[in-house]
């Protein structure tokens, strides 16, 4: 789960991190109250969405009048921002965040996440901060460093340290810097997060450390144990299709094909995804509905797919092992009785109770295309919405 930039401040901020200050807004008033009530002379309006980028895409403006933080606290509300991490549609901004401005004397990049190679939890450091770090990474690999945590031993002071010299940092920050790890460490381990992302760390023109943008996930396995984090979750940053889904325990992801997908199994539905750009066609989501599914939840998910302004036909993969055929059918019987049936729909249906599922849906009169593999179901689907088309 992701959370905004000034509630990700706000979580470090209780593990003594140094923040700079700020107050959420979410009307041009609010703004104006928050900056009077910070004082100025000089304030930043930072959109808050869930993506990165803002300040490139002008969602991040460093103001020195209250008159222009409500010109730009009204010019972000509602617009819409495109950045390199939003997709092409953007994000519409509903919240903001006015803060204090600071004076930069040096950006630097810090995150913090669980290394899965390692199995350990890594800091990454680079003295090239405020910019794409992927870039950096591209270009100029070197100048990025690693440095695991041993979870036996667990964080120790030398670890910061070697973070510190790394960024470049001498006398007293050296000692700011250890104590900052030792907070985002303590942070990542008690908020179960994954993912904690500072660009830009900086160092003040007075020669102090401070967090000047905080990107946070968590591990939504780890969610029913922090309900002060659950609070965090800004619902309309979600996909609602993919909301949905995960109500039902689907594993869904919207993508921007036209071909909707029913498969179980991760590996089959990736399978079926490859194999329907191998025909032509793009994938509209992926969705697995999983190895215990019930017809409900067959049908939730198949309203989902034919809620998709984008969906021309439906591909509907299963191989019955745990779920049989006989429930898939069902389900997606109740589901186009329920929302009809406007686009092609085929169903390859395999393995447990194969029959019964079959019968199932010639007996229900829909218009359903038949396949017998997944080559053949493949074909078929593409074949009809190029028809279609
Ligand atoms: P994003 O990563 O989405 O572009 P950031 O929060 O990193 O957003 O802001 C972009 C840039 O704006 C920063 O690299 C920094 O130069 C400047 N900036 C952000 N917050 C402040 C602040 N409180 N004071 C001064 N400059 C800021
Ligand atoms: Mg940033």
């Amino acid at each position: 789960m992701n959370i905004h930039e000034y509630q990700a401040k706000a979580v470090l901020g209780e593990f003594g991190v140094p923040v700079p200050k700020g107050v959420p807004a979410f009307t041009p008033d609010e703004a104006v109250k928050a900056a009077e009530t910070l004082g100025g002379p000089v304030w930043v309006v930072k959109a808050q969405i869930h993506a990165g980028g803002r300040g490139k895409a002008g969602g991040v403006k460093v103001v020195k009048s209250l008159d222009d933080v409500r010109a730009e606290a009204t010019r972000l509300l509602g617009s819409t921002l495109v950045t390199h991490q939003t997709g092409p549609h953007g994000k519409q901004v509903n919240r903001l965040y006015v803060e204090d401005g600071s004076a930069i004397a040096r950006e630097l990049y810090l995150s913090c996440l669980v290394d899965r190679a390692t199995s350990r939890i890594a800091f990454i450091a680079s003295t090239e901060g405020g910019m794409d770090i992927e870039e950096v990474a591209a270009t100029t690999p070197e100048k990025i460093q690693t440095f695991h945590v041993d979870p036996a031993a667990g964080f120790s002071p030398y670890i910061g340290r070697n973070i510190a010299y790394a960024l470049g940092l001498e006398g007293d920050q050296v000692k700011q810097c250890v104590k900052l790890i030792a907070g985002l460490y303590k942070a990542v381990e008690a908020k179960d997060m994954s993912l904690l992302e500072i660009n830009p760390l900086i160092v003040t023109e007075a020669g102090d450390l401070l967090c000047l943008d905080a990107k946070v996930n968590f591990d939504d396995n780890a969610l029913f144990r922090h309900k002060d984090v659950a609070e965090l979750r800004d619902e309309t940053e979600e996909d609602p299709k993919e909301r949905e889904a995960k109500e039902y325990d689907l594993n869904y992801v919207a993508l921007d094909g036209t071909i909707g997908c029913m498969v179980n199994g991760a590996g089959l539905a990736m399978a079926t995804m490859d194999i329907i750009k191998l025909y032509g066609e793009e994938p509209a989501n992926f969705l697995d509905v999983g190895g215990g599914a019930t017809a409900e939840r067959v049908t939730a998910a198949f309203k989902i797919i034919t809620a998709d302004p984008n969906v021309q036909g439906i591909l509907v993969n299963i191989f019955g092992g745990i779920m049989r055929c006989d429930v898939i059918a069902d389900g997606v019987v109740t589901a186009v009785k329920e929302v009809g049936l406007e686009v092609p729909l085929v169903v390859r249906l395999e393995g447990t109770n194969v029959a019964e599922g079959k019968k199932i849906l010639e007996e229900s009169g829909l218009n359903v295309i038949p396949a017998d593999d997944l080559d053949d179901a493949a074909k078929k689907v593409v074949a009809a919405v190029k028809e279609a088309a």
